[in-house]
């Protein structure tokens, strides 16, 4: 294969340390999986890094688990985890269209690796490109039901699947939807959704095919809509410990696989009535004691959590003093018991209720709780538990 794959040396910082637990993920992948009928599949998604968690460690706690599939979002992304899969298919969300390169199909059908093609003149390209090969591409079909992204209209859907069980290179896998709403309170645009979807299936007989998988359900349907579970269900947000919302008296206990935490590396006094930090957005009001902990908005903490967010020293909670600067963040200490150079700061807390938990982050910089997690730069450090 002459595709060039880059790899890069990545930098790691040993000094960040986002703590993973194994015991979460795997608690959570059984918890999700039982609110299904027994035999439906369970596909892990570790696109972005994994929601940040880091997609090395995450796929190999999960090799371990009852996991059927893996999902990510690009083919770089399989190429990166298909040697820690034992084994499991990995589906690539991204579809495949006419201007991908020939290689990279190649590349594909010779991973096995599971694709979503984006249109009947992609299949084409594909049938022309593996026909004569001994590889076998296993696709699947995204059948646009409301989401408005990259699912194809029914009309389009069924010509594809007539193209793809008409070509030996190619197999029909599954057959797909993707929700919108499934995470909002109100359910009736999800169940309209699933209705068309569940009428599609239904007129294409998919049901009698058994190697067929038919998939709808994300995280929120899986946990709110269990006429979605059809053969397989997709989870991304809540293995890692999230409803896709905070939610009161969710129907599954789901607990948080990360903790970030950093270390105080400076402590200073500084005398009341001084400014911290750029903007001299905060003065203090009483002599303080001031922490800076080597993190920043480069490292994923938002700028929007300046003067606003907290963070915990032990039990006590310290907040957030004048601008998060790029590398760099300080926090008043005063408060807390015997600060200390070196002591290990929770940046993002793992307890849903926590006051650095992810919920109240999201909330503060008025986003979902996966833009907090997927900010986690790659260069902390992972320490499995
Ligand atoms: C990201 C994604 C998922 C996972 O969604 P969660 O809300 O994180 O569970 C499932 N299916 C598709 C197609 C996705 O893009």
């Amino acid at each position: 294969m002459t595709m060039k794959l880059y790899r890069s040396q990545a930098l790691i910082r040993p000094d960040l340390e986002a703590h993973i637990y194994s015991q979460a993920l795997l608690s959570n992948a059984a918890s999700l999986k039982a609110l299904c009928p027994r035999g439906t599949k369970f596909c892990a998604v570790v696109k972005a890094n994994a929601y940040g968690h880091g997609i090395a460690e995450v796929v190999n706690i999960l090799a371990g688990a009852a996991v059927d599939f893996f999902a990510v979002a690009s083919f770089y992304e399989a190429v990166h985890i298909a040697e820690m899969v034992r084994g499991r298919p990995i589906l690539i969300l991204e579809p495949l269209m006419e201007r991908t390169s020939p290689d990279q199909v190649r590349a594909c059908a010779h991973y096995g690796f599971h694709c979503v093609a984006a249109s009947p003149e992609t299949i084409g390209h594909l049938a022309g490109l593996l026909t004569g090969g001994d590889k076998i591409l296993d696709l699947h079909v995204n059948v646009e039901s409301g989401m408005g992204r990259c699912g194809v209209e029914e009309q389009c859907a069924a010509e594809m699947i007539g193209q793809i069980d008409a070509c030996p290179n190619m197999r029909l896998s599954g057959v797909y939807t993707h929700f919108a709403t499934a995470d909002e309170d109100d359910l009736v645009y999800a169940h309209e959704q699933l209705e068309r979807f569940g009428a599609f299936v239904e007129r294409m007989h998919l049901r009698a095919r058994p190697n067929v998988l038919i998939h709808a359900a994300n995280s929120a349907a899986t946990i709110k809509m269990s006429g979605a579970h059809f053969d397989m269900v997709r989870c991304g947000i809540s293995l890692y410990g999230y409803y896709s919302r905070a939610t009161a008296n969710p129907p599954v206990r789901l607990q948080p696989a990360m903790k970030l935490q950093a270390p105080i590396v400076q402590l200073k006094r500084i005398a009341s009535g001084q400014s911290v930090s750029y903007g001299r957005s905060f003065v203090t009001r009483r002599e303080t004691l001031a922490a800076v902990i080597p993190l920043g908005y480069a490292d994923g903490y938002r700028r929007c959590f300046s003067n606003r967010a907290v963070m915990k020293l032990g039990d006590c909670i310290v907040p957030v003093i004048g601008r998060v600067c790029m590398d760099q963040i300080i926090i008043d200490v005063t408060d807390a018991a015997s600060p200390a150079i070196g002591q290990m700061v929770t940046v993002i807390d793992s307890d849903h209720e926590s006051p650095c938990g992810v919920y109240r982050l999201a909330e503060l910089a008025d986003t979902i709780c996966y833009e907090i997690l997927t900010c986690v730069h790659s260069h902390v450090s992972r320490i499995v538990h």
